[in-house]
């Protein structure tokens, strides 16, 4: 069956903790591939290019959006982000599900060329939790923490424009949820119940 793979987009404000989900699904889940993003900003210790994002210069950069190679980008504190088009339209088009996580302005630009995606928005349990876990990070200065907190607390009203939500009380727990609603939407019925009815109909004519 040529199936089109799912369009699975994560996303919710800095510190919420979707990265961790994201790795915590992919791990438990290996029918998911995960689009890398490209990005601007400067490689944090641990992170490899071309696994954690494609470290790009900022012409670079520029010079793909000229070419019109990302799905969506956005300026997130001051560095561009972008997912780089080719890669989800390939996997999709091979039947497999694809994994973004992305702020939510890309989320946004996604879900106007491609509203079929699955939008997830991962909330903090608190703010307090949230500036906690920021903090706990330990990659921000006082002022780019309070500039992503002051970001977080406007971009929850977002919420409205997503699918589903996940409140990250727990990893374990809001992957589980995660991992319901991707398999959910698995059993939607769409266009493509067509070629199931289709095959028992077959089935049926050749017993
Ligand atoms: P960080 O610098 O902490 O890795 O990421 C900062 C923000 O950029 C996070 O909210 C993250 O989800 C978002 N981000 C990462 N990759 C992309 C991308 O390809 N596009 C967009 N729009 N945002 C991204």
């Amino acid at each position: 069956m040529n199936q089109k793979g799912l369009l699975i987009v994560v996303s919710g404000p800095s510190g919420a903790g979707k990265g961790t989900i994201c790795k915590e699904l992919i791990h438990r889940d290996h029918d998911i591939v995960v689009s890398v993003s490209a990005t601007t900003r400067a490689p944090r210790a641990g992170e490899i290019d071309g696994k954690s994002y494609h470290f790009l210069s900022k012409e670079a950069f520029e010079t793909m959006i000229g070419s019109d190679s990302f799905l969506e980008y956005a300026q997130v504190y001051d560095n561009y982000y972008g997912t780089p088009k080719q890669f989800v339209i390939d996997r999709l088009e091979a039947g497999e599900n694809v994994l973004l996580e992305i702020d939510i302005q890309g989320a946004l630009q996604v879900k106007r060329k491609y509203p079929e995606g699955i939008f997830v928005f991962v909330l903090p349990p608190s703010m307090k939790d949230l500036r906690h876990r920021i903090i706990h990070r330990g990659s921000e200065t006082a002022d780019s923490l309070e500039k992503r907190l002051s970001c977080a607390y406007s971009e929850i009203e977002y919420i409205k424009n997503y699918d589903y939500f996940i409140i990250n009380d727990t990893v374990c727990h809001a992957t589980d949820i995660l991992q319901s609603v991707i398999t959910a939407e698995k059993c939607r019925v769409n266009a493509e119940i067509e070629e199931i009815v289709k095959r028992f109909k077959e089935e049926m004519e050749n017993a």
